[in-house]
């Protein structure tokens, strides 16, 4: 077997003669930016395409996140997971919001709704959940508990493209749910990103946040943001759209197949989530537990010793980093769930192009590791 290196994931790239007539088109147009021909048409594309009812482009994901907490009109605290990408949390803080971290639930590695209503107190005005690698999380739950306390609900979507549970995308769960089409995710446009929302007013009140506040030519009412989607990436995305059946097909006969060989290996264990009814195979997370021989980060250097570079997502919890740590949801006593994923957890490579030759050499290199 050959020896290059197998990364966790790896961008699906359409030909390139495929992109050409969309960028003529934009040497033609000599529109650049600024919610051109390509963004409109994206975000038309990609309402349908997801089964929601808008959707607003940004530069990234990111920026996405920052917008939509601005135009939910947040103050105080914001309950959300330490089990994430350290964007989610960031977001608030960057917003002048406090983070309140509660604990996941042990089967999908999402925020706990049981232990969501003993977080909230007087200054709590929201709840940001993540679809943790695009495992849907309890929404009927948490839009209870939101319903009760007069919470909004905004879902980092990040890892969630395309997924789908029994009442159509998830992405129509909740007040507003940010994308992310960086390079790394499932629906990539390089760098890019999405508010979804449900109306076509909070659609215009984003899309002035994302443009400087920009009403018309003469008046500015917001202190906005520059979160717009270049042309260049619209066009890319209006492409990747065309493909994205073959890429979730393609990440789905990756995922069976280490389905498949991984669950005879004892104390790996393969996080299996139920509630969606369409998967996006955005990641291949596993637990390594005690009863496998070695230990999660031991098992992640033999791998990497043998080129395949798995990765701990996510490790460290959003609630070890220093600017984060001091906070007392942050203990770990109040993470205990979170605590153990944490140690345990490890990403497979998964993605479009991976060889069999390739998939294999990641199991048998776990079955090696269980003799
Ligand atoms: C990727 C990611 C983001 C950030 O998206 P960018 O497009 O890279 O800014 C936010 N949250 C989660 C959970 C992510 O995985």
């Amino acid at each position: 077997m050959n020896n290059k290196p197998i990364y966790v994931t790896q961008p699906y790239l359409p030909p390139i003669e495929e992109f050409v007539p969309y960028l003529e088109q934009i040497w033609q147009n000599k529109v650049l930016t600024n919610g051109g021909p390509m963004h409109q048409q994206l975000e038309k594309e990609l309402a349908e395409y997801l089964g929601v009812n808008q959707v607003v482009l940004f530069n990234n994901g990111t920026n996405a996140l920052l917008t939509a907490l601005q135009a939910l009109d947040l103050s105080g605290e914001v309950i959300t997971t330490p089990y994430s990408f350290v964007a989610t949390t960031n977001s608030l803080v960057w917003n002048n919001l406090t983070p309140v971290f509660v604990d996941i639930d042990p089967v999908t590695l999402n925020l706990d709704p049981a232990k969501i209503e003993a977080a909230i107190s007087e200054k709590t005005t929201a709840i940001m959940p993540v679809h943790c690698y695009g495992n849907s999380c309890d929404v009927q739950a948490i839009q209870a508990i939101a319903d009760k306390h007069g919470l909004k609900v905004l879902y980092d979507a990040a890892h969630a493209f395309g997924v789908q549970d029994e009442s159509g995308s998830i992405l129509l769960h909740g007040d507003l749910s940010v994308l992310s089409f960086h390079a790394t995710k499932v629906f990539s446009t390089f760098e890019g990103g999405a508010i979804i929302c449900h109306d076509e007013a909070t659609k215009q009140r984003i899309n002035q946040l994302k443009n400087f506040g920009i009403i018309d030519e003469v008046t500015i009412n917001d202190a906005g943001i520059n979160g717009k989607m270049s042309e260049v990436n619209a066009a890319f995305g209006l492409l990747q759209l065309k493909h994205i059946q073959t890429a979730l097909a393609a990440r789905k006969v990756v995922d069976e197949f280490y389905r498949e060989h991984l669950a005879k290996i004892p104390g790996i264990n393969i996080l299996t989530s139920t509630a969606e009814s369409v998967r996006n195979y955005s990641y291949f997370p596993v637990l390594v537990t005690e009863k496998y021989p070695l230990s999660r980060d031991e098992l992640y250097e033999k791998l990497k010793q043998n080129n395949v570079f798995a990765r701990r997502y996510f490790y460290p919890l959003i609630s070890h980093f220093p600017m984060y740590s001091g906070l007392s949801s942050a203990n770990a006593k109040n993470l205990i769930v979170a605590e153990d994923a944490t140690k345990k957890v490890l990403c497979l490579p998964i993605f479009p192009g991976m060889s069999e030759d390739d998939v294999k050499k990641v199991i048998l290199n776990i079955m090696d590791g269980a003799l």
